[in-house]
């Protein structure tokens, strides 16, 4: 092989990371690399909950892929993939079509709404700039509608919830901070606004410490939100959701469902014919497809069993950039004809959840616990990290979060 051809499919976490490195390891005369994705801008999916509150402007969370992507040494194509044939090495995209020597698969996820009818047509959901911007725009028109009819309207102001892990969670805190600014802006009583979050677990963030639980329970109903915690959401209307608890059923009337509760691979990953262990592809320890070794997988589409709890690794960012950096570092190996690759080691820095602007709970440094304003710095922190790591100080200043005493 001369000059290879690295394709990476997806600007999300995962691939823009994988570009950023390699584009540092490698020169134009060492391989052809190629970057697919469906915008021109790279986002910070783990803000976006921001963005469909209206707490954060959405252009803060997107930066144009040129500002970090060195477009002299990358060939930047934006398209949408449609299909990944591993078998032909190639991939096909909306306006054409691409060759690979080696690929890497960074799609992300989408929304899995687990057949729940009505779900997947009348709820929001929160996956990209797109998806957040319609949500922040919908509550803002309902709660603008309400005082202009006659016949007052409870679904406008009833915003409900679905799924209390971390995602939901992050949400109902960001919009506990953003209702009472709305109720203000179009003249609507606080008290008859109601934000409902349900949960089919016994506890909302499972997995997490119960201290912190409890702590992140208690602020957000100070804040206004109701929990339905061991309530499985039945169905949804475009005005309604049906829940079921203890073998009752409640109907709760809301032009504004969001699903935060499921999210899968992307589904090209499945349909591309790679072998897959619960729609991901379950990659070797130095990340690339067990049965086709010029294909590697990082991000959401890939699962990593945690040998210690025997259950996969959590799709975060975190590891979506740990798996990219890796990625990234193996190629550049084998572009140079090497043959011994490295492995992945997942390095657990912690995790922080947001309750709203100042207010946090997370596990750092292995054990230790923090709640509420420090939780927040913290949370600011990490996110400042990022933007140093992908494209140094001068993006740090300008994307980064410094307001730490919102
Ligand atoms: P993504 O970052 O989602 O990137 C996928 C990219 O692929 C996108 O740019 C997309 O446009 C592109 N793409 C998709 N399909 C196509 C296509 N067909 N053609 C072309 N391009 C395509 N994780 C944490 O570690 N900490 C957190 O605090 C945290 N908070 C979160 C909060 C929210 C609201 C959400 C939704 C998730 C959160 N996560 C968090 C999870 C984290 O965001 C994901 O695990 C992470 O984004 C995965 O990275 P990725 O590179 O696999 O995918």
């Amino acid at each position: 092989m001369n000059k290879p051809n690295i394709v990476i499919l997806g600007a999300g976490y995962g691939g823009i990371m994988t570009t950023v490195k390699l584009q540092k390891k490698l020169g134009v005369n060492d391989a052809n690399i190629t970057l697919v994705n469906k915008h021109d801008y790279h986002y910070q999916t783990t803000w976006l909950h921001e963005n469909a509150a209206g707490t954060l402007h959405h252009d803060r969370t997107r930066l144009p892929i040129k500002d970090v992507v060195d477009f002299s040494k990358v060939n930047f194509v934006q398209d949408t993939v449609v299909s990944i044939k591993p078998e032909e090495k190639k991939v096909a995209l909306e306006n054409g079509e691409l060759d690979y020597d080696y690929l890497v698969v960074a799609l992300g996820f989408e929304a899995a709404t687990f057949g729940i009818p009505g779900l997947l047509d009348n709820a929001f959901t929160i996956g990209n700039i797109n998806s957040a911007r319609l949500i922040r725009e919908h509550i803002e028109y309902n709660f603008a509608k309400y005082n202009n009819e006659t016949e007052k309207k409870q679904e406008r102001l009833n915003i409900v919830v679905g799924g209390g892990g971390f995602t939901g969670i992050e949400f109902v805190g960001e919009l506990a901070n953003r209702i009472p600014e709305l109720c203000k802006e179009y003249d609507i009583d606080r008290n008859q606004v109601r934000i409902i979050n349900v949960e089919a677990a016994p506890t909302v963030l499972p997995g997490f410490d119960p201290q912190l639980v409890e702590y992140a329970m208690n602020s957000l109903e100070a804040r206004g939100v109701e929990f339905k915690v061991g309530a499985m959401l039945k169905e949804c209307t475009p005005n309604s959701i049906l829940i079921e608890k203890d073998d009752k059923q409640e109907e709760i009337l809301t032009n504004t469902t969001v699903w935060a509760a499921g999210v899968r691979a992307n589904s090209l990953v499945e349909e591309s014919g790679l072998e897959v262990n619960r729609g991901k592809v379950e990659v070797q320890p130095d990340l690339r497809a067990p049965s086709h070794p010029d294909v590697f997988v990082v991000g959401d589409c890939a699962l990593i069993m945690n040998e210690e709890t025997g259950r996969p690794y959590p799709p975060t960012a975190q590891i979506a950039i740990q798996e990219a950096e890796l990625a990234a570092k193996n190629l550049a190996i084998l572009v140079g004809g090497g043959t011994h690759l490295e492995s992945f080691e997942f390095m657990d820095r912690g995790t922080v959840a947001s309750l709203g602007h100042d207010d946090a709970i997370g596990v750092v440094f292995g054990d230790k616990k923090l709640f509420g304003w420090s939780a927040s710095v913290m949370k600011k922190m990490i996110d400042n990290r990022y933007l140093l790591k992908l494209g140094g100080l001068g993006l740090l200043l300008k994307k980064g979060k410094f307001n730490i005493f919102h």
